[in-house]
């Protein structure tokens, strides 16, 4: 044995920690972080689908001294640094912004996540009556598990838009007043032919149907009298008929509340975590954003995420590309073409949306040590996609040193995580439709349990440590 005269270096700052957010984090910033889970509560206790989640960020957003942007879109008056403004896209994608001291033309920093979750939406004809009994009939949106949804209490939202443009919100199953709806399971006892069947096709999509009621009207000249009635009961509370079905967005989801979870309450159970914890928290960071910062902070709360970012109000569109345009022209004194497009390619972003966590539960489909832990800080993703990368946007080294600088010097508990096993599935986020503009865009948000099943579970610390994040990344002055 040989004496050694020194004692052996210390490693231990080479390799990066691992260790619990909960043993990293200030006492100011756990008040901080109920805090900023509390208002969480309370938005996402309001905002069931993507109208309801836009209408309520609209709602602090006023509240806090941002303005249409239409407005100035109008009048053409230019907007200064500090000005605070938000633009709708038809009642569903929603952009904040908060003009910086640098042109457009240098860039922005844009944080965006996605308020549409997965949910079952209503047929556009979907009354019917069977064995003297109402039914809706369904046709789920998103990747839904469907043996999730049975059995348990639905709530129905949306609107009706009549044929002369008048509008009807619809909310049914949330006071505790109100009747929920249900789809029903077959009873262990007869479902022999259903148990051999694999989890994916044990319900069929058409099996998803929405029982509405079973009292059958008293006008005795109707045919399907129960149905008469749901229509009878739906022309008293809202002025509809059936034809109203056709020009109507209802979505089914899970009527229960928000709560803590965890016997120290340290999880959040909710609908629509995903991607709704991301999309708030970035709203709250642009809220809370202090004087004018150095880029252009740039907010987006988009739709039909969920469904590939397709449609009119999805980030496959222009829209984004469109209001930029509209924001350059209110911050510039002549628009330029090359402006807008420098604008975009020099802009950094954070695409805003949730990760899986490893669950213990599942051991085999994740690869422990690059899979993000429940409350270890929020997970920054830096390629998602599937097998080989398909279908990934991959940030650059270089830019993930950024978001280590920012995120390290902003004291956010952070950790990365890709999403499972290389060969066991995976998935994408709006990342990829930003990056067509060659700007600079990584993935970061909160991990969740449970992703697009009825109820999802998310950590408070990383929820909290999702906002400071995007925070401190609104705000860098990349120096
Ligand atoms: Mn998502
Ligand atoms: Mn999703």
């Amino acid at each position: 044995m040989i004496k050694t005269a020194k004692k052996p270096a210390k490693t231990a700052s080479l390799a990066s920690s691992a260790k619990n957010g909960y043993e990293r984090i200030s006492p100011a910033d756990l008040k901080h972080c109920e805090e900023v889970n509390k208002s969480y509560l309370a938005y996402i206790a309001k905002s069931k689908t993507e109208r309801e989640a836009h209408d309520e960020a609209v709602l602090l957003l006023e509240a806090a001294g941002f303005q249409d942007m239409r407005q100035y879109e109008k009048t053409g008056q230019k907007l200064s640094p500090g000005a605070k403004v938000y633009r709708s896209s038809e009642g569903k994608t929603l952009m904040a912004i908060v003009v910086g001291k640098r042109p457009l033309e240098q860039g922005m920093h844009i944080v965006g996540g996605h308020t549409d979750a997965p949910r079952i939406d209503l047929k556009p004809n979907p009354l019917y009556e069977n064995t003297g009994m109402a039914l809706l009939d369904t046709h789920y949106y998103g990747g839904i598990k469907k043996y999730q949804w049975l059995t348990i209490p639905l709530a129905l939202h949306g609107v009706f838009v009549k044929a002369d443009g008048k509008k009807v919100n619809v909310n049914i199953g949330e006071d505790p007043a109100d009747p929920v709806l249900c789809i029903t399971d077959l009873l262990p006892h007869l479902a022999a032919d259903q148990y051999k069947k694999s989890l994916g096709e044990a319900i069929p999509g058409e099996g998803l149907d929405v029982v509405a009621g079973s009292i059958p009207t008293a006008e005795k000249d109707k045919k399907e009298k129960v149905k008469h009635n749901i229509l009878a009961l739906l022309h008293k509370k809202y002025g509809v008929t059936e034809a109203d079905f056709q020009s109507a967005e209802l979505e089914i989801v899970p009527a229960a509340a928000p709560r803590e979870a965890g016997l120290d309450r340290s999880m959040i159970l909710a609908y629509g975590h995903d991607d709704r914890v991301c999309a708030y928290t970035g709203l709250k960071a642009i809220l809370d954003l202090k004087g004018v910062p150095e880029y252009t902070s740039c907010v987006l709360l988009c739709d039909k995420e969920e469904i590939g970012s397709v449609g009119a109000t999805g980030m496959a569109s222009n829209l984004f590309e469109n209001a930029s345009a509209e924001l350059l022209n209110l911050t510039t004194p002549a628009y330029s073409e090359l402006a807008l497009k420098r604008a975009l390619h020099n802009s950094w972003m954070i695409s805003a949306d949730v990760n899986a966590l490893f669950d213990p539960m599942y051991p085999s489909v994740s690869e422990k040590r690059n899979s993000a832990l429940l409350n270890h800080g929020v997970c920054v993703t830096k390629y998602g996609g599937s097998r080989g990368k398909s279908g990934s946007s991959d940030a650059s080294a270089e830019f993930m040193a950024h978001i280590r600088r920012i995120f390290d010097r902003g004291g956010v508990v952070w950790q990365t995580g890709e999403l499972g096993k290389v060969d066991q599935g995976g998935g994408g986020t709006i990342a990829q439709f930003m990056a067509r503009y060659g700007m600079q865009v990584v993935d970061c948000g909160v991990g969740l349990f449970s992703m697009h099943a009825p109820m999802e579970l998310a950590g408070k610390l990383d929820i909290y440590m999702a906002y400071k994040g995007y925070l401190a990344f609104l705000k860098d002055g990349r120096k």
